[in-house]
C-alpha cells in the first residue's frame, strides 16, 4: 500500500515488539542492561536470562526462516572494547558512537546487510557508562574533512546512527534519550547526531538536550518508501520532525538512497515541497545530506537472499564502479544521473528550503 505524504496518521507510531529478549550474563550486571530487561518485561515480552555471554541462537537451515527469527530477536549484550574506540565516520560526522547494532525494520537497500556478519540480531549495549566514558577524549579531533569543516560550528560531531536506528529501539533500551542527556550537559563545541526512519519522538522532547543534538529524518517519497518495510510513513517522520523543530532540537535531512527509477523527479519534488508545507513558519536550523543509492557485491548478494520478491534495482544497468578507501567495490549511479541528480536536488531545495544547508551530495 502506498503512504500518503501529506497527511501524518493519528495513530500512536507503532512500535517493535521482538518475539524474544536475550539477556547475556554481563549485560545483566549492569543496570541499564536490567533497566531494558524490565522495559521488555513491562511490555509482556519473553525474556531469557543466558547463561553466558553466548548468544545461543536457533539454527535454521531455511534462511528465510534465519532471518525471520533474527529480526525478531532483541539481545541485550556489552559493547565490547573494539566498540568503544571510536572510528571516524566522514562525510555524516567526524566520529561514530554506537549504542546498538542492528535494526529491526526490513529495507531492501539497507547498508547494513553488507556491513554486520552472521543473522541480523539487534544488539542493544548495556555498558552505557563505559561507552559515554570514551566520549569526551575525541573532542577536538577529527574535523579534517571539507564536508566536516562545512559544520564546523558545530564543533566535534558524533554520529549514532551508523549501525542501527537508534530511534527504532528507543522505547525498549533508552538509551537514545541517556545519550541526549548526556551530550546536554557538555559545555564544550560538540554535537550529537543521529538519523532515523521512525517517528516515535515523544520521548526525546523533554529531554534537557542543551541544542546539542541534531535530528535528521531519513526520508524517500512514499513511492520509494515501500522499499522500507516495518520502518514509519513518511508523513509521520515529517511531522515528527517538525516536533523536534518545535522542542529547540536541531534538525536536518537524511534524503537517502535516493533511487534514480522511473518518475525520480516528481516523486522527489513533491517530497521537498511537502517537507517545505511541515516547516512553514519555523526558524528552523536545517541541514540536508542527500545519499544515492549504492551496493556493494557483497551487499547485494545478502539483501537479495532477504528480500527476493524487491523490485529495487541491483542490476548494474546504469552504474559505474566506485572504490572506497579501503580498496572495496561500491556500484554507484553512472556520472550522468549523478549530475541530473545533484543538480536537481540543489535546485529545488534552495528554492523551497532556502535557509536549509546541503551539507553533502554522495
Ligand atoms: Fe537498515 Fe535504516 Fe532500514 Fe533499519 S531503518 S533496516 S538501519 S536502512
Amino acid at each position: 500500500m502506498q503512504q500518503p505524504v501529506s497527511s501524518p496518521s493519528d495513530r500512536p507510531a507503532r512500535l517493535w515488539r521482538p518475539k524474544r529478549v536475550l539477556v547475556t550474563r554481563s549485560a545483566r550486571s549492569w543496570e541499564h542492561g536490567r533497566a531494558m530487561a524490565d522495559r521488555a518485561h513491562a511490555l509482556g515480552l519473553e525474556v531469557v536470562d543466558l547463561p553466558s555471554d553466548r548468544l545461543m541462537l536457533d539454527r535454521w537451515s531455511d534462511p528465510r526462516r534465519a532471518y525471520a527469527e533474527a529480526k525478531q530477536t532483541l539481545a541485550i549484550v556489552n559493547a565490547p572494547p573494539s566498540k568503544r574506540r571510536l572510528q571516524p565516520i566522514a562525510p555524516s560526522a567526524d566520529w561514530r558512537v554506537d549504542l546498538a547494532e542492528g535494526c529491526p525494520a526490513h529495507c531492501s537497500y539497507c547498508y547494513l546487510a553488507g556491513s554486520l556478519k552472521g543473522p541480523p540480531v539487534t544488539r542493544a549495549y548495556a555498558n552505557l557508562p563505559e561507552i559515554f566514558a570514551a566520549l569526551p577524549e575525541y573532542l577536538g579531533k577529527g574535523l579534517v574533512t571539507s564536508r566536516s569543516r562545512q559544520r564546523f560550528s558545530e564543533g566535534t560531531t558524533y554520529e549514532a546512527s551508523c549501525y542501527t536506528d537508534p530511534l527504532a529501539i528507543e522505547h525498549l533500551t533508552g538509551s537514545l534519550s541517556a545519550l541526549v542527556a548526556f551530550f546536554g550537559t557538555w559545555d564544550v563545541e560538540a554535537q550529537l547526531r543521529f538519523t532515523t526512519k521512525f517517528s516515535a519522538v515523544e520521548p526525546l522532547l523533554s529531554i534537557a538536550h542543551g541544542g546539542r543534538t541534531r535530528v535528521r529524518a531519513s526520508l524517500n517519497p512514499p513511492v520509494f518508501a515501500r522499499h522500507e518495510g516495518g520502518t514509519s510513513p513518511v508523513a509521520d517522520r515529517i511531522a515528527a520532525l517538525r516536533r523536534l523543530a518545535e522542542a529547540g532540537y536541531k534538525i536536518g535531512l537524511t534524503i537517502a538512497p535516493i533511487i534514480a527509477a522511473s518518475g525520480w523527479q516528481e516523486a522527489y519534488g513533491t517530497l521537498i515541497d511537502r517537507i517545505g508545507e511541515a516547516l512553514r513558519g519555523m526558524p528552523v536550523d536545517l541541514t540536508v545530506e542527500l545519499i544515492t543509492h549504492r551496493y556493494t557485491a557483497g551487499s547485494r548478494e545478502v539483501l537479495t537472499s532477504w528480500y527476493p520478491g524487491s523490485d529495487l534495482d541491483m542490476s548494474d544497468g546504469n552504474r559505474v564502479e566506485k572504490r572506497t578507501k579501503f580498496g572495496g567495490v561500491k556500484y554507484v549511479y553512472d556520472a550522468q544521473i549523478m549530475g541530473e541528480l545533484r543538480r536537481f536536488f540543489q535546485t529545488r531545495i534552495e528554492s523551497v528550503l532556502p535557509t536549509a544547508r546541503i551539507l553533502y551530495f554522495t
